[in-house]
């Protein structure tokens, strides 16, 4: 306040033409405009595989999930001219040490860019190599986020109130190496056996049931796997299920889809076409029915996106973004910001903005709460309030999502953050480990020992206002 009474005493420049009272902003910077500089023209005729590809074919959904690669040879078979040889082998080492199952899209091939692969935010994303891998922390587990443990019926989670998470498939257009529900999605891999999710309609009946039954729930999440894999009509029948129960007030399906396959919302009427008329009876039974998606980088929007998208916005479909905060994909205040101001741009509203699940075998992609707090900081104030995502940590053991600054105690040089959740699971607290290889190397040797660092966990706790005995899951 002090501040404006002073400002007021200033003599002010003296107005110049144009602008009549009042001060002249500078000419803008061309970074602010950088959102609107979508990649255009024919792009993926740059990769060998795709040299002789029309638009009309690159745009067939069909084709792109007919050419989807689905194992690492099929993929260094694609992109062998394209990158040298040490990263093909250091890709094909990496693919051995991954726990998920590979799916990449031509689409997200041709969106890389191969002549610097190892910084690139969607190599990064999809494609491991092995030099980049990092140690786990030894307090990660599988399902981090215990999922299993609220799930009442095989593919439900029910851990809010009035909320709950449906999965009714497990697979996805591709598969992101940062999954939460590795635990789940894909095929087996050499690593991990996977927990089977309900697949079939008849499957998806006891969660139906549960649903129907539980008077509380209003709010479904449709996810997996990927609402992109459900077929139409299977897309309508767990739509028309779920607004068939007159609790339920509202849904969104989730999918990663218009990220790195954008075309099938431009070919693929009939999935459309399924969704629109989801929403559109949800509209008037006065139920809500909208599509979240999962953009991680600025890079994965390009002209294509932006007309895929255009298809829902004039269908009257609201689409809402969830990204994954990861080192060298959008850990950057810039990149960031860019990434936010872009989905504004193709009218995507950002919703959150998470901190990587503590899942094993990706700790080179985990950043620290305290880069989520400088980077909340930088993109508040950057654009409109509602464009301005959440920033977010789902607290590992099931304590649900929390804003990343409410944490109770943060213990930054070990990298220890305790939250609680009052309304999701009362007097409990729920703690996140920032990755090891941001902290000291006196830190990161403390957590070489199990009594060192069972205490300094209870003494974050303890400092959190927690019970100094309680042991997180
Ligand atoms: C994220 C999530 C939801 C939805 O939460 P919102 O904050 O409303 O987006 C529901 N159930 C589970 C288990 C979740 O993880
Ligand atoms: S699309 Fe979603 S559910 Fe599927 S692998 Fe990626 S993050 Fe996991």
């Amino acid at each position: 306040m002090e501040v404006h009474l002073e400002a007021q005493t200033d003599t002010y420049p003296v107005a110049t033409a144009g602008a009549p009272s009042g001060r002249r902003k500078p000419p803008v910077d061309p970074i602010e405009l950088e959102h609107r500089n979508l990649r255009q023209g024919e792009f993926w005729r740059a990769i060998p595989a795709y040299r002789d590809v029309d638009e009309a074919t690159f745009l067939d959904h069909l084709w792109q999930a007919r050419k989807s690669v689905k194992n690492a040879d099929e993929l260094l078979a694609t992109i062998e001219e394209l990158a040298d040889p040490s990263f093909i082998a250091d890709a094909r080492e990496g693919f051995k040490r991954a726990p998920m199952s590979v799916r990449v899209s031509p689409y997200a091939i041709a969106a890389i860019d191969w002549r610097k692969p190892y910084s690139d935010p969607i190599r990064t994303q999809f494609i491991p190599v092995a030099s980049k891998l990092r140690q786990d922390h030894p307090r990660l587990t599988l399902d981090s986020l215990h999922e299993l443990d609220d799930s009442p019926v095989p593919g439900l989670t029910h851990r809010y109130v009035d909320k709950a998470l449906f999965l009714p498939l497990n697979t996805c257009p591709v598969y992101c190496r940062f999954c939460t529900r590795s635990y789940a999605i894909g095929l087996d891999t050499e690593m991990v056996d996977k927990v089977p999710l309900a697949k079939t309609p008849k499957d998806w009946q006891a969660a139906f049931d549960y649903i129907a039954s539980r008077p509380e729930l209003e709010d479904i999440v449709i996810s997996g796997g990927d609402a992109y894999q459900l077929p139409a009509k299977n897309l309508r029948l767990i739509g028309d299920a779920l607004l068939d129960i007159p609790h339920i007030k509202r849904m969104r399906f989730a999918t990663k889809g218009p990220a790195i396959m954008p075309m099938k919302l431009l070919t693929d009427t009939a999935w459309v076409d399924a969704l629109a008329a989801v929403v559109e009876r949800g509209r008037t039974l006065g139920k809500d029915v909208v599509l979240h998606t999962h953009f991680n980088s600025p890079n994965e929007i390009t002209w294509i996106t932006q007309q895929a998208i255009d298809v829902l916005f004039k269908r009257g479909i609201v689409v809402r973004n969830q990204s994954v905060l990861m080192r060298g994909v959008n850990d950057d205040p810039e990149v960031m910001r860019l990434l936010v101001k872009r989905l504004s741009y193709i009218n995507v509203h950002p919703y959150y903005v998470y901190m990587h699940d503590m899942v094993r075998g990706v700790e080179e992609l985990r950043t620290s709460v305290a880069t989520s707090c400088e980077i909340e900081k930088f993109v508040r104030g950057s654009t409109a309030g509602f464009n301005t995502p959440l920033f977010i940590c789902d607290a590992p053991g099931g304590g649900g999502k929390r804003d990343i600054h409410s944490f109770d105690y943060y213990d930054r040089e070990n990298g220890i953050v305790v939250y609680s959740a009052p309304s999701v699971k009362p007097g409990q607290h729920f703690i996140y480990f920032d990755p090891l290889d941001t902290l000291s190397p006196e830190a990161q040797g403390r957590w070489e020992d199990k009594v060192t660092a069972d205490a300094m966990i209870a003494d974050a706790i303890e400092q959190a206002g927690g019970s100094p005995t309680y042991v997180p899951a």
